[in-house]
């Protein structure tokens, strides 16, 4: 059945040394179901998930019936952990191998919650089926408001219990990606005491993802400085639809630039700079506006992994490297003022631009307004009769905002349109995101979730079907922490 689905495995990540991964086969499972599957995602990728019966897609999805060309591996990888150096690999995940779209695109395959590996540690290897929806649900939200992400294609339930606090039902999350190669994977690779093993796997990653830096002067430097720039635009794009990780540990930075590994991550409702969700983020290391900061200080790791290849005198690689890492804070603010630029309608550039929008934010920080609505408001025909924007100091910047508009020569639908272009409606707010977990984990109740990703799907629509959506959690609804 798994032939006629159009799968095309060529696995060029197993074909690096022994010491990058380990061959593992997915545990088959008790009594795989299909609950979601992702047939847009599907057919943008050249497979055809509507030739299998359900039975058939539950058995692949769960790993219990591999396609034939499949080559499953765990990687291996180690990484920074909220600052400490540990060694990791994938302890519940397995790759598949890379499949090709008809267009020659290379996708991973992974399962996520297929059973134990040589890096399981004393991990169970499997997932619980609520933050596998979980990942689906943001992940393909992030897609939708165009920010490089991970996918999600499948969901599967293994018909087995895992145990944490309570006991859970198991599920396997099928996640493609550019690739799983993370800061992590650099600091493994350095960590082989050989500086071989850090220029196969550069070398690599230049052929997968930086094809263009294979003819430059010295490709490592830049391999180095276009890491930095995709991490500085991701992030950027974080900050401006309110995004928070959660856990960026360099274990879950994507060298090809995506945003990957998603556990208590969530979306700000009321805007505060200082937000943390994550249950496991005591210090507030990751907290929304520490994002940029923390991106910075694992490059920093990166650039120390490519210190033999940049150059062969320690001293020039370090200065060479140090510049690369310095320029992040330039890079990061003016990718993130583009995107401001966009959210507020300015097609032209003012130095005071940047003090514009910080007033705005200090107003909306201070009277806790709702981050998402407030900027859609600004982008509406004519702002909403809400008594918050009545407020003088509201009043006051508004006053600014619009004698800068008038200051471009670009028409008022034109900046109506960028706006509601860049200031989606729509986000995965986290009480409409909790309820439909629990509907589908606690009831198998899937309806709910459907609703939220269709919903998801369409994030810069104003549809009045949507308005629940787009509603701030009530102080009853609200949520303050979120789990792995
Ligand atoms: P994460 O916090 O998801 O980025 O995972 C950090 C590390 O813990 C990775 O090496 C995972 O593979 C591993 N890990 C997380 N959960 C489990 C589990 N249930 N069994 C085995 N390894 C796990
Ligand atoms: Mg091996
Ligand atoms: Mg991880």
């Amino acid at each position: 059945a798994n032939d006629n689905v159009g799968w095309r495995f060529d696995n060029s990540y197993a074909r690096l040394p022994d010491y990058f991964y380990a061959p593992v086969h997915p545990m088959p499972v008790r009594a795989p179901r299909t609950v979601l599957l992702n047939h847009a995602l599907a057919e943008s990728l050249g497979l055809n998930l509507r030739a299998l019966t359900a039975d058939q897609a539950a058995l692949l999805f769960a790993g219990n019936a591999l396609p034939d060309t499949a080559q499953p591996v765990a990687q291996a990888y180690a990484g920074h952990q909220f600052g400490h150096f540990t060694m990791l690999g994938d302890g519940r995940a397995i790759l598949l191998g890379e499949h090709l779209t008809p267009a020659g695109e290379r996708f991973d395959i992974q399962f996520k919650g297929s059973g134990q590996t040589p890096f399981s540690r004393r991990g169970d290897g499997r997932a619980a089926l609520a933050p596998m929806l979980r990942e689906y649900i943001i992940s393909e939200a992030m897609h939708a408001l165009n920010i490089p992400t991970t996918r999600s294609l499948a969901v599967v339930t293994t018909g087995e219990p895992v145990v944490r606090e309570t006991v859970l039902p198991g599920a396997i999350l099928t996640r493609v990606a550019s690739s799983h190669i993370r800061v992590g994977t650099f600091e493994y690779a350095a960590g082989q005491g050989d500086v071989k093993a850090i220029q196969i796997l550069a070398d690599y990653v230049i052929q997968r993802h930086y094809r263009a830096l294979a003819d430059a002067d010295n490709p490592y430097l830049a391999l180095l400085h276009q890491v930095i720039e995709r991490q500085a635009a991701l992030v950027a794009k974080w900050l401006l639809v309110g995004f928070i990780h959660g856990v960026m540990n360099t274990d879950n930075m994507s060298i090809s630039g995506e945003t990957i590994d998603y556990g208590p991550c969530a979306f700000m409702d009321a805007y505060d700079p200082h937000t943390v969700f994550s249950s496991i983020d005591r210090s507030g290391r990751y907290r929304f506006s520490n994002q940029p900061v923390m991106a910075q200080w694992n490059l920093a790791r990166f650039a120390e992994t490519l210190l033999p290849l940049i150059d062969p005198v320690p001293e020039k690689a370090v200065a060479l490297a140090e510049e690369a890492i310095h320029a992040f804070p330039r890079i990061y603010q003016a990718q993130w003022l583009n995107g401001m630029r966009k959210k507020l309608g300015l097609f032209t550039e003012e130095t005071e631009d940047a003090e514009l929008i910080a007033a705005l934010l200090a107003w909306m920080h201070e009277r806790q307004t709702d981050y998402t609505n407030t900027f859609r408001a600004l982008a509406a025909e004519s702002l909403p009769e809400d008594a918050v924007f009545q407020d003088a100091g509201f009043v006051a910047w508004h006053t600014f905002w619009q004698a800068r508009l008038a200051r471009q020569s670009n028409s008022r639908e034109m900046s109506l349109q960028l706006m509601q272009a860049h200031n989606p409606a729509v986000i995965p707010r986290n009480h409409r995101v909790e309820e439909a977990l629990s509907a589908a984990s606690e009831h198998g109740d899937y309806t709910i979730l459907q609703q939220l990703l269709a919903a998801l799907a369409n994030p810069f629509a104003d549809l009045p079907e949507y308005y629940h959506y787009r509603t701030p959690p009530a102080p009853s609804e609200r949520v303050y922490q979120t789990f792995c």
